[in-house]
């Protein structure tokens, strides 16, 4: 079946991006919004468990679910 694509660049749906930020130390991950000039192997923010800094591990976009 084929199908248009519509006009892209005008009302798309916004997929909100997430970061994980994985601690070395105790192997907590924790995912937090994205923000801008976050990427992978970035030194990401300090581990809520240990206080260690933690390290950018993955950045996605996520789907809205719908019900
Ligand atoms: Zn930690």
């Amino acid at each position: 079946m084929a199908q248009m694509f519509p006009s892209i660049g005008e009302k798309r749906p916004k997929m909100p991006v997430f970061t994980i930020e994985d601690c070395p130390s105790c192997s907590t991950k924790t995912k937090r919004a994205f923000k801008l000039g976050d990427y992978v192997y970035k030194e990401g923010g300090e581990c809520a468990k240990c206080h260690s800094k933690t390290l950018i591990t993955m950045v996605f976009a996520e789907l809205i679910q719908v019900k």
